[in-house]
């Protein structure tokens, strides 16, 4: 099969010809409709070095997927042929007490191994991909599993955030979105879909805005030397009840800082790795800086059933996976709307 394979850290992925996957017993092997290209990817083939991360390549990338069962291993229940499905992508030990209740992104030995699939471990740029745990597949029905792959991250990490804090966001609320990307612009929806608050997206791409304006966004601002004042000013002066970092730079997450209301939320989301100087006066009383990642399986089945009800969907442009590097290039260069899926 074909598959797009990262080969050392800080170099291109190639696309070579692996093997298709045997499932063992209790194993699953899907035939992957759908793979979404994430920031993350490039982070890990651009900034990552060996030694960085206890796990590394060779490894095909992709941690955004959806497709149709393909085969099932002996003892397999439940699953037929070429029923459609998404993939939770996380990996963890599967015995800790988050990794039981379905948390595995707070898996107690999250750091000392690969995160999930396309990190370290085989993932969905390829025609069929190994699930070693068919407990990680979600029935996706009517759905289309190319439209499916992106929420699967894109979707999930800003689902959990939103529900972390959704409580504290009542009518009259503002939520500020940064950086209108892949997860952006689902943040966006899924704001709109479970609270009240009016959503104000910052980028520094007007097509970013646009697509913000278009799935849900009050008000849209560029980034740039004069977005503090302007985000405050969207919010009638108020300040914002939360912010969803999905950058993290220093300049966004310092935005996040100019902008915070006193006890609210500041979630970094973004993995650019930007400093922040924090002390006792950093921030307005009582703010809550604090990272988010990824999602748990609940929560995934949560984003599925939202996505079927038609309350949220991901903005996708679909490539052959023969131009995954494209797709990535063009990720790179800010030239993409919402997510890129490669289709095998
Ligand atoms: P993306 O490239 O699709 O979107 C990023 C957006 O941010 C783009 O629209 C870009 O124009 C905008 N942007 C860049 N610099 C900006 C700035 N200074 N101010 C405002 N906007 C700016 O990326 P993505 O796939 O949505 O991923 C976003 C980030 O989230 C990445 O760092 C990725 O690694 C990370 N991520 C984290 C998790 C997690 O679990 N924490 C999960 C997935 C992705
Ligand atoms: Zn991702």
């Amino acid at each position: 099969m074909r598959a797009l394979q990262l080969k050392s850290f800080q170099s291109q992925p190639e696309l070579v010809e692996l093997p298709e996957p045997e499932p063992g017993p209790g194993q699953v092997v899907i035939k992957i409709g759908g793979a979404g290209a994430c920031h993350s990817d490039l982070h890990v083939m651009r900034e990552f070095a060996e030694g960085m991360a206890p796990w590394g390549p060779p490894f095909v990338l992709g941690h955004e997927a959806a497709g149709w069962v393909h085969r099932t291993g002996a003892g397999v229940r439940g699953l037929e042929h070429g029923e459609p499905v998404a993939v939770y992508g996380l990996l963890g030990c599967g015995r800790c007490k988050p990794c039981t209740a379905g948390a595995e992104n707070l898996c107690v030995y999250g750091m000392e191994g690969p995160p999930g699939i396309g990190f370290g471990v085989d993932g969905a740029m390829a025609e069929y991909m190994l699930i070693t745990d068919p407990r990680r597949l979600v029935p996706v029905g009517d759905l289309d599993p190319a439209d499916v792959a992106p929420l699967t991250d894109a979707g999930l990490t800003p689902y959990r955030v939103v529900k972390r804090v959704q409580g504290k966001l009542t009518p009259g609320s503002h939520a500020v979105v940064i950086g209108a990307g892949g997860l952006g612009h689902l943040a966006i929806q899924i704001l709109d879909a479970l609270t009240p608050a009016s959503v104000i997206a910052v980028d520094t791409r007007e097509p970013a805005l646009a697509l913000a304006r278009q799935v849900g966004a009050a008000a849209t601002v560029l980034a740039g030397e004069d977005a503090a004042a302007a985000v405050i000013d969207a919010t009638g002066g108020a300040r914002a009840d939360l912010v969803l970092d999905f950058v993290g730079s220093a300049p966004t997450i310092a935005l996040g800082a100019a902008v915070a209301k006193v006890g609210m939320d500041l979630v970094v989301v973004g993995a650019a790795a930007g400093q922040f100087a924090w002390n006792f006066y950093a921030l307005p009383y009582e703010v809550n800086l604090t990272t988010s990642f990824w999602g748990t399986l609940p929560e995934l089945r949560e984003v599925i059933a939202l996505a079927a009800q038609g309350r949220i969907k991901a903005h996708v442009r679909r490539f052959p996976l023969e131009e995954a590097m494209h797709a990535y290039e063009l990720m790179e260069q800010g030239k993409l709307s919402g997510r890129a899926v490669m289709v095998p």
